[in-house]
């Protein structure tokens, strides 16, 4: 057999699933999203099957606009006008939305290849080696790597330099340098771990990451403040403000 019929096969039942279980509990949620969607995040994650944001995240249809890649890379503007660029401008400019999630994850492979980009197994892929030079940066500043020898410590630093740059290209956007501008946008990294389900959020300031207890509770602490501080009402606070503007 020149294919193989049976995870096709899979596909449609989960969608026939879908249709005569999962869809009329919900049908309110789907008829409600009929004609506008209204997402307060866009979600940047790379394109690996093991993530899944909705369950990650515990979000419904609607709520995350989601861009989707190899390497969750964010090209710096002007230099690869394509979907990605399009996409972040659609969600910042038009649906304005309020969040900006980069999410890396372990044991990426995207970060593996990011490693030794003139290993023979590159060399023959070449358009994803071309698309990963918009990581290169992140490689380059890390310093002690045996690109012959990666351990996962190696990747995960890797992984954790690729959001921090990948953020940086962020704000090279200028919907997203304006939406900043008027702090009525906020823009995390985080880090997921896919054997222990664990996320954690990078700390912008700091070379570390922190819990999402500790992200939760600093942001609760950002938002009594601003409520005490009248001139920012009817706008949407910078959550990480000592993190932004850098
Ligand atoms: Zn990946």
């Amino acid at each position: 057999m020149a294919f193989n019929r049976s995870t096709m096969i899979e596909l449609l039942e989960g969608v026939r699933t879908f249709e005569q279980d999962v869809y009329p509990e919900k049908e309110q949620l789907f008829r409600n999203l009929a004609y506008h969607q209204n997402p307060a995040t866009l979600f940047i994650t790379c394109a690996d099957s093991r993530i899944s944001p909705p369950m990650i995240t515990q979000t419904e249809p609607g709520e995350l606009f989601l861009i989707r890649n190899v390497g969750n890379i964010v090209p710096a503007y002007g230099i690869n006008i394509g979907s990605t660029s399009s996409a972040i401008e659609y969600a910042v400019a038009v649906l304005k939305v309020k969040n900006i999630i980069i999410c890396g994850h372990s044991n990426c492979g995207a970060m593996s290849a990011l490693m030794d980009l003139d290993s023979p197994k590159m060399r023959k892929l070449s358009t994803i080696r071309r698309w990963l030079c918009n990581a290169e940066a992140a490689r380059a500043s890390l310093v002690d790597i045996d690109p012959e020898h990666p351990t996962p410590e190696m990747i995960r630093a890797l992984t954790e330099a690729n959001v921090r740059l990948q953020l940086a290209h962020l704000r090279t956007h200028p919907s997203v340098a304006a939406a900043l501008a008027r702090r009525e946008l906020a823009i995390e990294g985080w880090y997921y771990d896919i054997p222990n389900g664990r996320l954690r959020v990078l700390d912008l300031l700091e070379d570390s990451t922190i819990s999402v207890d500790e992200a939760i509770r600093e942001l609760r602490e950002q938002q009594s403040d601003s409520a005490n501080a009248p001139a920012i009402s009817g706008h949407i606070c910078h959550p990480h403000d000592h993190h932004g503007h850098r």
